[in-house]
Order: C-alpha cells, then structure tokens, then sequence
C-alpha cells in the first residue's frame, strides 16, 4: 500500500467532528493558549501538543478510517467548490462514480474481512491510477468518486478505462483465495445547472454500465 494512505489500524479509532465545530475546537485552542498559565518553558511543547491534536483530529473527521481516502463529507464541500470554480473560470470538470461489481457475493463467499481487504486495494489502485490534481474520495460501502479536474469527457476516458483494467488484472489474494475483482464506472462533464445533477448524470452512467454487463466504463452524453 503506499504511504498516502493512512494505517488501517486507525479504522477503530476514527470519528466524525462537523467543519464547523473544528472551528470552534480552533478558537477555544486559541484562547487557552493566551489565557492559561503554562510556564513560559513549556509553552513551545504545550503548543506543538495541541496542533498536533488538533490536525490529527481534522484529518479523522476528512478522511475514511478503512481505507485512508477523503470521506464523504469531504466530497460534499469539495465537490461545491470545483464546480463554483469550473463555472466561473470555464475550466473542464469530470466526475466518475466507480462501485465494484458484486461486491455484495464476494462478503457472502470469502466474509466480511476479504470484502474489507478487496476496499482497501481498490482504494489503493484508485489512488494510484490518477493524477495528483484528481481527487479520489470513498463515497458509500463500496463506491468510490474521483473528481477529475481541467478534465474533459475525451480525456476521462484513458485513465478510466486504465483503472478499469488495472482492477479486472490485479491479482486479490485472501487468505490463500484468488478473489475476481471488477469495477463498474459512470463519468459525467461539465454542462450542468447544479451538483447534485452532476452526481446524478454520472450515476445514471453508471447505471448503464451495470445494465450492459458490468466491468465497463460508460460516459453521460
Ligand atoms: P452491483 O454489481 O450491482 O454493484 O452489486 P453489489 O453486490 O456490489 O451491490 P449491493 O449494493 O447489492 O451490495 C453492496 C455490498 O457492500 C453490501 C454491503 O454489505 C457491502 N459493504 C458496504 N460497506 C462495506 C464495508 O465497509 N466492508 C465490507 N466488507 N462490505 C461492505
Ligand atoms: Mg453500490
Ligand atoms: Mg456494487
């Protein structure tokens, strides 16, 4: 796995604390600081503590404990932002939902443990797959949204398809058991009124692609 995603043991430990509250821990943080009387030796240690918590639990509260990806309440608010910013600056923007097929069998045939397994790989080759300016938040269960920035529908398609691919080759092994692992893929670009419309033309493209057999990439037209 590489060092962009976070330890899997942090997964026990991970809890949810709204934007709005971290403020809120911030400004409190701020005002012990300059209130309480830490002697003056060990207010650079005192200090140093403090941010630490106070970045580890921001990052808790962004990301997803199984698999170390942006969760979905990260989406919501970035989703908002690169869209006000492809508007207003003209600049392409894709979205793709990825959900793996039958992923539901694979729980029901190897257990819950492999179906964690297979979500934490996938997660990894998604993370691999795009470029660092793409940004690859795990959405559901077991659906994944890569937000694909100053991308257009015919540029979507290499890298899709690509991780398409890479996920119908990749060999999952658990506990001895070759596990077939594939991905179905909806993408959807630019030319809508709202996000929420966004969303929904790439989940409508992903309906299409389960319809169609599954293991495909289909593209909102
Ligand atoms: P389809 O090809 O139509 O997408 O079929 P599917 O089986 O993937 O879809 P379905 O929505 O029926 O099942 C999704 C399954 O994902 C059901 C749920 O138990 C499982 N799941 C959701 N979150 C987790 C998780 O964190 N860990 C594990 N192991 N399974 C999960
Ligand atoms: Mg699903
Ligand atoms: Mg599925």
């Amino acid at each position: 796995m590489g060092d962009r995603l976070q330890d899997s043991a942090d997964y026990q430990y991970s809890f949810d604390i709204p934007a709005e509250m971290l403020d809120e821990i911030q400004k409190n943080i701020e005002e012990i600081i300059t209130n309480f009387p830490v002697p003056e030796d060990n207010k650079l240690d005192v200090i140093k503590k403090i941010n630490f918590m106070y970045s580890h639990t921001r990052h808790m509260s962004l990301t997803d404990g199984l698999t170390g990806l942006y969760n979905r309440r990260h989406f919501d608010s970035t989703i908002e932002r690169e869209f006000s910013r492809s508007k207003r600056y003209g600049g392409d923007l894709s979205l793709a939902i990825i959900d793996i097929d039958f992923f539901k069998k694979i729980n029901d045939t190897y257990g819950h443990l492999c179906g964690d397994y297979v979500l934490k790989e996938v997660a990894y080759l998604i993370l691999d797959n795009f470029r660092k300016t793409d940004l690859v938040f795990r959405y559901g269960g077991e659906e994944f949204v890569v937000i694909l920035t100053e991308t257009n529908l015919e540029s979507a398609k290499i890298p899709m398809e690509r991780l398409r691919q890479k996920i119908e080759n990749y060999p999952f092994t658990y506990s001895g058991n070759k596990v077939k692992v594939t991905v179905s893929a909806g993408v959807s670009c630019n030319c809508t009124e709202s996000t929420d419309e966004f969303l929904d033309n790439a989940d409508k493209a992903l309906y299409k692609a389960k319809e169609t057999g599954r293991n495909r990439v289909e593209f909102f037209r």
